[in-house]
């Protein structure tokens, strides 16, 4: 599709991850280290006018997609009634959502009311102390927020597995069956050396061409593609519904058909999660700038997008953490 917005790759671009919050309530080490404490400062943050204002004109230009993200995007208070904001853009006719689930209990609910039509979960745990361990988190809460989410009707629910050796790669046939059961789909997520956490991970890196030689010889695998426009490879278990998504940012990246940028709390955009191409928006939207003049600042943003990343070959590049650039 055509979007209007062609990044200098020809890539066309029509998808905004809208991190409203680089704070978290869960620690996952391979994320935020647990003695964090250089978040942004509340006047720094975008108000929800300031982002409906952004996300607008780059509705205007063609991105279709916004998917609300963080830190984690439920504590950032009334986040339904930003939600019901963006909906209300002109254009846009996707709006998603991914979270930890540890508060989705209580807003599922507002938040599917408010226009949320699709949830991501991230999830790389079925057990508590593990769960624990690799989030400092409670995952009664978590198991109580997906349950909550289903029940208010999302459909499909997306299980997001962060899969590390040594860590939670033994529990990937576990998870298959919890998906099975539930009716989720289930993405399997490569660690990328994001941050000091992320390279510390790095020693869990597990290549995931070989979690699906391994599922290969369990399960009939039916090769399939899922509509929304992401970088996960799709396959089908035979005999069931269920969907697994293979996200492989470093045995196979897909940056040829990034279609994507990150908007992060504090205006700044992010062209590309492993690279430091980025453009400020706070300045521009304090000091007044028309529509017109916020069109064509986001034309410019997006002449900055890089051709990909190098998590592979500068795995030491990214400095910021996933939280500060919105995952
Ligand atoms: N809090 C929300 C959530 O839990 O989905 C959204 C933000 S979180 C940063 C987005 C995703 O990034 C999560 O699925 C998390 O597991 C993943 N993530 C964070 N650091 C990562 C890393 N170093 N490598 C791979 N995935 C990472």
């Amino acid at each position: 599709m055509n979007t209007g917005l062609i990044d200098p790759f020809g890539r066309s671009i029509d998808y905004v991850r809208l991190s409203v919050t680089d704070r978290c309530d869960l620690r996952c080490f391979y994320c935020l280290p647990g003695d964090y404490r250089d978040f942004s400062e509340p006047e720094e943050w975008l108000t929800f006018d300031e982002i409906e204002r952004v996300i607008r004109a780059f509705a205007a230009l063609g991105i279709r997609r916004v998917r609300v993200t963080g830190g984690e995007p439920l504590v950032r208070k009334n986040l339904a009634a930003l939600t019901g904001q963006l909906a209300g853009i002109p254009g846009i006719e996707d709006l998603s959502l991914s979270t930890n689930a540890a508060g989705l209990a209580r807003q599922a609910a507002a938040l599917r009311a408010a226009g949320i039509s699709r949830i991501n979960v991230s999830l790389d745990t079925l057990r508590a102390d593990r769960f624990k361990a690799i989030t400092r988190g409670n995952l009664d809460k978590v198991i109580g927020g997906l349950m909550t989410a289903k029940d208010v009707g999302f459909q499909p629910i997306k299980i997001n597995m962060v899969v590390m050796k040594d860590v939670n790669d033994d529990e990937i046939e576990d998870m298959v069956e919890f998906c099975i059961e539930h009716d989720f789909t289930l993405r399997l997520i490569e660690t990328m050396p994001i941050g000091d956490t992320g390279r510390s991970a790095a020693s869990h890196y597990l290549d995931l061409q070989t979690v699906r030689a391994r599922l290969a010889e369990n399960f009939t695998l039916i090769p399939g593609v899922v509509p929304g426009g992401g970088p996960a490879r799709y396959v089908r278990i035979a005999g069931t519904r269920l969907r697994i998504g293979f996200i492989t940012p470093i045995s196979q990246h897909f940056c040829e058909t990034c279609n994507r940028v990150r908007l992060a709390v504090d205006g700044t955009l992010y062209l590309c999660l492993g690279q430091e191409h980025k453009f400020e928006f706070r300045p521009l939207l304090r000091a007044g700038i028309g529509d017109a003049e916020l069109q064509a600042a986001v034309r410019d943003a997006i002449t900055l997008k890089p051709e990909r990343h190098e998590f592979r070959e500068k795995p030491q590049q990214v400095v910021r953490f996933m939280a500060k650039t919105g995952g």
